[in-house]
């Protein structure tokens, strides 16, 4: 599968549980266990935008002492090594550990699916997302104490005091600087909280995981994923959770953050009508493949793929008939990567030979709309032998102009 996502967008995944959305997501962060997941290639390129992303601006080997985050090769105005962007490019599924370490959090952030997992059980919510602050914003930090900072204050907010620095802390005449950070550190998680409605965030923040309920451990998080404003925030799921005017406040935080900071919102759900009213653009995964891409507005209105329309048809709706609830026979099939054929075949109605012996590809039905099926495009676009004609005429598929969106 190959698509890209854009800053100041929000790009929608949706598909079945099992269709690889989340793994998807999880890989762009380095975050799949190793073994049993397997790297077989690929790549995910990350082109920051503005300072490097290493160094803030502070010059080190990965930006050549620029500071910023220009492509190398041309210096900005954009070349074929950039793709035309001119911004350099980080492939994170070959970074190293540490390189992932400093992008994770503060350029790229992560809402996970279930927030009694991501939490660590034995901190408090106060410590777990101050952690993100020390990691990511020590500049800030050190800048707001007053005068030289002591060494032990400093590798305190590195993160690299022993217990004995630790300890050393609460007297003179470290206390009155450790004492300021603490109340800078406590003021921002105070506000992270308060910015995803917890309400009583000085309370809160003293409790542990377990203290609390699940809505409150997913806001939680997010507001730990969102706290340094990154360039890439993968969604997971990330209201599902939540109640109605939760989620709602969550929706608008996202898309405050991506008026903000101009972040690119990867946004997985099975919620469709969510999916509808906050992405721009929506790909549809099935089985590890996209199936369909394109504006929200295009692929909601008029969808191509058998796939995507099977499952708007699936979405009940308020004038529905009782008990009549329609579903996409079968299950999603497992995971291969040499299957030479259509991976949604069993499940298709407009399946035919070709569809159970080669693999469609993408093919562009409008611009920005591409969709992988043989009932669209030419032989050739699928690298198959010309039939003859231009198009495949063995796969029949009756154009919806106006989808089954029941969303
Ligand atoms: S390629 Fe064939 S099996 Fe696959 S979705 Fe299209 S018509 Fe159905
Ligand atoms: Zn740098
Ligand atoms: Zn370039």
């Amino acid at each position: 599968m190959s698509f890209d996502l854009f800053e100041n967008e929000i790009l929608g995944i949706v598909g079945e549980t099992g269709s690889g959305k989340s793994v998807t997501g999880r890989s762009m962060m380095g975050l799949l266990p190793i073994p049993p997941a397997v790297v077989a290639g690929g790549s995910v390129t990350y082109r920051p935008s503005g300072l490097c992303p290493f160094c803030e601006g502070a010059c080190c080997s990965s930006c050549g002492g620029t500071g910023a985050a220009t492509c190398p090769s041309c210096g900005g105005p954009g070349c074929p090594e950039c793709e035309g962007t001119g911004r350099s490019g980080i492939d994170l599924l070959n970074a190293s550990v540490e390189s992932m370490r400093q992008l994770r959090g503060r350029r790229i952030a992560m809402i996970f699916q279930d927030a009694s997992k991501a939490l660590n059980p034995v901190l408090s919510i106060r410590d777990q997302v101050a952690e993100v602050f020390l990691q990511h914003r020590s500049h800030d930090l050190l800048a707001g104490l007053d005068g030289p900072v002591l060494p032990p204050v400093r590798r305190a907010i590195r993160q690299e005091a022993g217990y004995l620095e630790r300890q050393l802390l609460l007297f003179p005449p470290f206390r009155s600087q450790s004492r300021r950070l603490r109340k800078m550190l406590d003021d921002l998680v105070a506000q992270a909280l308060a910015d995803v409605q917890i309400a009583n965030p000085r309370k809160v923040m003293e409790s542990h995981p377990h203290q609390l309920s699940g809505g409150m451990k997913q806001r939680a998080m997010i507001a730990q994923a969102m706290a340094c404003d990154p360039d890439v925030l993968i969604a997971d799921e990330p209201t599902t959770a939540l109640d109605t005017t939760v989620q709602a406040r969550i929706l608008e935080l996202i898309l405050e953050m991506r008026q903000r900071s101009r972040t690119a919102v990867l946004y997985i759900s099975h919620d469709l009508s969510v999916v509808k009213m906050v992405c721009d653009r929506v790909g549809v995964m099935y089985a590890g493949t996209i199936a369909e891409i394109g504006s929200a507005e295009r692929v909601f209105r008029s969808p191509h793929h058998p796939y995507t329309r099977a499952l708007l048809g699936a979405v009940p709706s308020a004038g529905q008939e009782r008990g009549h609830l329609a579903a996409i026979k079968g299950l999603v099939p497992e995971f291969s990567l040499d299957s030479p054929l259509c991976r949604f075949h069993d499940r298709c109605s407009y399946a035919v030979d070709a569809c159970r012996s080669s693999r469609p590809r993408d093919v562009q039905v409008a611009p920005g709309h591409s969709v992988a099926c043989f009932g669209y495009g030419t032989a050739e676009a699928h690298g198959l032998p010309a039939t003859g004609g231009d198009d495949l005429p063995h796969v029949q598929i009756p154009v919806v102009e106006k989808g089954p969106v029941g969303v």
